[in-house]
């Protein structure tokens, strides 16, 4: 419910945002003749308050990504009742994974086989097997999390193995100064990995892009953009 003009104004204005998100999305489709229509718009919360987040979700948004464990228990009554989908991408710590892994439907940032294992546990617990992305580190950043390009394969081959998981394709956050050949580095090992048919590995998605760079990433491949500032700050 909208109750005054300047949230009215703040409401026009998420949703002016997404539109030229998606609308954005639709022309490089139609430039590069490849199908965008499946592409999820995610919109990225941290420090939001909950109703802008409700606007956005009002404005058609139909799946977050949460990076705090403490934002999301906050939250998680009102993504039930707005029937939303609600996937984890910030780092998790180990002590957080009981609290997350009841609450959301996929784990974005899975960064370390040790993490795996812990939701893994966690979920066969609840009877359930947890959608996950592997987090890549593509510029082997240190202060960023993820397995780099030469260890993915021998830790992705164990996680793979843990029954309370399901490897459902890979996540990154880009280097600012996003050099091509990244994109193109992860497009790669996104198909490398599909190809190689490993059991209970089925590579459905590709999360890449961010406010500043999910054009880009959309031309390679990516799936699921998680955009936190271009839909809520107000660019003029
Ligand atoms: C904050 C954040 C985003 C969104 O970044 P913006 O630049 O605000 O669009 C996407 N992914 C992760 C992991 C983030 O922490």
């Amino acid at each position: 419910m909208i109750e005054n003009e300047l949230n009215e104004m703040e409401f026009l204005r998420i949703k002016k945002n997404i539109l030229k998100i998606r609308k954005r999305i639709e022309e490089i489709g139609e430039e590069l003749k490849i199908d965008c229509s499946k592409i999820k718009l995610m919109a990225v919360v941290k420090n939001v308050k909950l109703e802008m987040i409700e606007y956005a979700i009002d404005s058609g948004v139909k799946l977050i990504g949460e990076n705090r464990a403490q934002e999301l228990n906050e939250r998680f009554e009102f993504y039930k009742q707005k029937k939303v989908e609600v996937h984890f991408i910030g780092h998790l710590q180990t002590n957080k994974v009981k609290s997350v892994v009841e609450k959301v439907n996929m784990i974005e940032s899975v960064d370390s086989v040790k993490l795996a294992s812990l939701i893994s546990e966690q979920a066969i617990k609840l009877n359930k097997s947890m959608p996950i992305l592997i987090e890549i580190n593509v510029a082997n950043e240190k202060n960023k999390f993820g397995f780099s390009f030469d260890d993915v394969f021998e830790n992705l081959i164990q996680i793979s193995k843990m029954s309370g998981v399901k490897i459902n394709g890979l996540m990154t956050v880009l280097p600012k100064n996003k050099v091509q050949q990244y994109f193109q580095k992860i497009q790669n090992l996104y198909i490398d990995i599909s190809n190689k048919k490993i059991d209970n590995v089925e590579m459905r998605f590709l999360s890449m892009g961010m406010s500043s760079d999910f054009e880009e990433a959309v031309k390679y491949g990516s799936n699921i953009v998680r955009i936190g500032r271009s839909i809520f700050e107000s660019l003029n």
